[in-house]
């Protein structure tokens, strides 16, 4: 069963268009467990009833015709219960509703199996039989099996529907009825622009077909990418020989290169390429087809060699990519950008480009791609988990970063609406520049200081004209990240002196290194099951005082005669931690004075992210000079939420009560010890929930440039009392629903609606 499961799956994967999948299904399912019908249906939201979208058994002449209401047949009861039934007499059942033209008559067995993704009920999968016996428990179980891993291929080939082919498909002939794909807010902003797919690591099998201009280059990549992985294979089979590998091991490149220079693959390619498609695509219709040649084999080697061609094709066409990477030609001011992931440096250099937006199909609002297309100000939608991302290349989108909504080939009145947003936005941000010198001062008259946060020397620009009266974050990672190697004491004091020097005499606060979780050093990887609960942050650095040290006479060198500079301490669990730091920041300190430096002793923070230190506030206070909440992964480990996962992402609330309750605790127990607090994290940038830390009483607040101005904004037109009264209520609410809302009309209420969509 395993073996027919991962072969339907297969198969179904590697097939784009949505009513061909069905069929898939429905055929090799029935085949595998001997039933006499197998048929789809899928649930219509528009229509609230369930189509037959695809049978095997029943009368295929019907097949998008026969639908049948919410809340009739036994369809529709299976979705409702959502739960698998399984009968010996369906039409003895008195939900049982007789479709004759479908030539049900004969047919008596029935188990049907709720397709449901992410707690929604999309479809239902159903196999009859002739005679009056229920399927066997195993059955039933294949068939969940199947149902609940073949939710995601339908949902994604269910979004490939709305996706014209080439993009000069008429935008108006696109149904109109489709909804659009939810992903999760990563920058604020809206885009309304094209999409260029990125290819970066995507499997052959998702690469979209695309006109071609030139057919002889298409040949010619084709051919040159064929040569290198030819020459690559040889000399990889020469090395593995020369290493001792017995021949027959190494024969499998024999057959490669032979398949390499089959005439079917190569001739065939090329008449597709000759036939207007582009070399990728031309070069994935070729490998597909193969693959299915064998595939539809049972002999266990010959499944064998349609792995081998997969292989094959997909490192031609890794070859292909390396000849375009980034299509920087194709990039303009109504690009967006449509990827899996994107790296940080590619970031940057696509940033370049004044480009629209960006849509990713992982990440979440907190993973650091999101934390720096905020920085720069790039609308961003991420964790996408359906975005068919090579299908997407050339087609119209509106990417909506404050609702994490991603509009595909869009009808006019979206476009329009948001274009309008677009203008809105503009005047706001005009309204916006002119507080830049005013302070963040309440209605009562409390100041509550913006910092900041930031990791790029050429951040610092956009954070002073921002108004920011400081850096209250300065992730010291990058520097480290874009390295092949650790960065020695000068080279790190060069950069911190950068920042320092630009923002004297107003304070800076540098982060020490917080590497592992998802932030990973290519010269010193990390491999760990669970990286966030491991080796990170000051864990790796207390267990490498060299490391640490460097950096710590660094920041203390760099802040000779600026005397700017603040020490902050990530990832602290225990206080024990704080102490063993604070002694080597003095033993650096120490040395430095010993070497002839004259420098002042800087503050020094931790950060609160571990949920062990919330309760042990009073006495980490007593400690130090400052504390900053690390909001984004105080509520990963409070809620037990991977940051950057997006099947998980609605978890990840930071109105959640039990994050509001631990951060006025902080709060409250530091300020028992004199101790100022600020919010470092996300959390700060959203107006919504900066309203509540005001009425916590938080210190000051650092957040990106982009999103400090209208935290500003709220901060001038409302009032800590107030503010404080908003707390009270929300700390007895149920959940970050409610508490959402109240919010919202309180801030309505006070003419401030714009924030809430500009924030959220
Ligand atoms: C945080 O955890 O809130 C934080 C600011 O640190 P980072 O996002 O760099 O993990
Ligand atoms: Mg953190």
């Amino acid at each position: 069963m395993l073996q027919t499961l991962r072969r339907i799956v297969q198969e179904v994967n590697s097939t784009r268009d949505l009513s061909l999948v069905l069929e898939i299904i429905v055929r090799r399912v029935k085949e595998a467990i001997d039933a006499d019908v197998c048929s789809i249906y899928l649930f219509d939201e528009n229509e609230t009833t369930f189509t037959l979208m695809a049978t095997d058994g029943l009368n295929s002449e019907l097949v998008g015709q026969v639908q049948m209401a919410h809340g009739a047949g036994l369809v529709s009861l299976v979705a409702q219960r959502a739960d698998p039934l399984n009968l010996d007499d369906a039409q003895e059942h008195p939900r049982f509703k007789l479709f004759t033209s479908l030539n049900e008559e004969c047919y008596h067995g029935f188990t049907g199996i709720p397709i449901t993704h992410h707690r929604e009920v999309l479809g239902v999968l159903v196999a009859q039989s002739e005679s009056r016996v229920r399927f066997s428990q195993d059955v039933v179980n294949f068939l969940v099996t199947i149902a609940a891993q073949l939710a995601g291929s339908i949902i994604n080939a269910q979004a490939t529907r709305q996706i014209p082919v080439y993009s000069t498909q008429d935008v108006s002939k696109i149904r109109q009825d489709y909804r659009p794909m939810s992903g999760q807010p990563g920058s604020s902003g809206v885009a309304v622009g094209k999409a260029v797919s990125i290819a970066s690591s995507v499997s052959l099998g998702a690469v979209p077909d695309r006109p071609v201009e030139n057919i002889d280059d298409e040949i010619n990549i084709f051919r040159s990418a064929l040569e290198s992985v030819r020459k690559d294979i040889k000399s990889l089979s020469f090395q593995l020989l020369s290493d001792g590998l017995p021949t027959e091991d190494v024969a499998v490149f024999d057959a490669y290169l032979l398949m390499l220079d089959s005439n079917t693959l190569i001739e065939s390619t090329i008449n597709k390429i000759k036939r207007g498609n582009w070399a990728a695509g031309a070069l994935r219709e070729t490998i597909s087809e193969h693959i299915e040649l064998f595939g539809e084999m049972d002999n266990p080697y010959l499944q064998e060699r349609a792995k081998d061609i997969r292989d094959l094709g997909q490192g031609i066409f890794n070859q292909m990519q390396g000849i375009n990477d980034l299509p920087v030609d194709k990039l303009s001011n109504d690009t967006i950008i449509v990827a899996e992931d994107i790296s940080a440096t590619l970031l940057a250099e696509i940033a370049k480009i004044n480009i629209s937006g960006i849509v990713l199909k992982s990440g979440s609002r907190t993973s650091h791609v999101a934390i720096l297309a905020r920085a720069m100000g790039i609308p961003t939608v991420v964790g996408v988990s359906e975005l068919p991302i090579m299908q997407l290349d050339g087609s119209q989108l509106v990417a909506d970063g404050y609702s994490g909504k991603v509009y595909i080939s869009p009808p006019e009145h979206i476009i329009k609406e948001y274009s309008r947003l677009i203008s809105q936005e503009k005047e706001l941000s005009q309204e916006l520049r002119e507080l830049t010198d005013k302070p963040a001062t309440t209605l009562d008259g409390i100041n509550i200081p913006l910092y900041a946060n930031t990791g790029l020397v050429a951040d610092i620009t956009p954070s002073k004209e921002s108004g920011a009266e400081g850096i209250g974050l300065y992730r010291t990672e990058y520097p480290f990240m874009i390295r092949q190697r650790f960065p020695g004491e000068e080279e790190q004091s060069k950069i911190y002196g950068e920042v320092m020097t630009a923002m004297a005499p107003k304070p800076v606060v540098l982060r020490t290194l917080d590497i592992g979780g998802d932030k990973s050093l290519s010269y010193f990887p990390i491999e760990e099951d669970n990286p966030f609960l491991g080796w990170r942050g000051i864990r790796v650095t207390l267990d490498h005082p060299e490391i640490f040290m460097i950096q710590l006479r660094a920041m203390l060198l760099a802040s000779k005669g600026l005397n700017n500079l603040q020490i902050l301490f990530p990832m602290i669990s225990t206080v024990g931690e704080v102490e063993d730091s604070i002694k080597l920041l003095e033993r650096a300190y120490d040395e430095l004075l010993a070497e002839g430096h004259k420098i002042n002793k800087p503050k020094v923070g931790v950060m609160v992210e571990v949920p062990s230190i919330v309760f042990q506030m009073r006495r980490i206070a007593s400690i130090v000079d400052f504390v900053s909440i690390g909001t984004n992964d105080l509520i990963q480990y409070l809620m037990a939420v991977d940051r950057n996962n997006a099947n998980v992402a609605e978890l990840y609330e930071s109105l959640n009560p039990a994050v509001l309750i631990a951060i006025k605790l902080v709060i409250d127990e530091a300020h028992k010890e004199n101790i100022p607090v600020s919010v470092c994290g996300e959390m700060a940038g959203d107006p919504l929930a900066a309203l509540l830390l005001v009425g916590m009483s938080i210190d000051s607040l650092s957040t990106s440039a982009a999103s400090l101005p209208r935290i500003k904004w709220m901060i001038r037109n409302c009032s800590q009392s107030e503010a404080q009264e908003l707390v009270e209520k929300a700390l007895v609410m149920k959940d970050a629903y409610v508490i959402k809302n109240m919010l919202t009309n309180s801030l309505e209420k006070k003419g401030l609606g714009g924030l809430i969509r500009a924030g959220r």
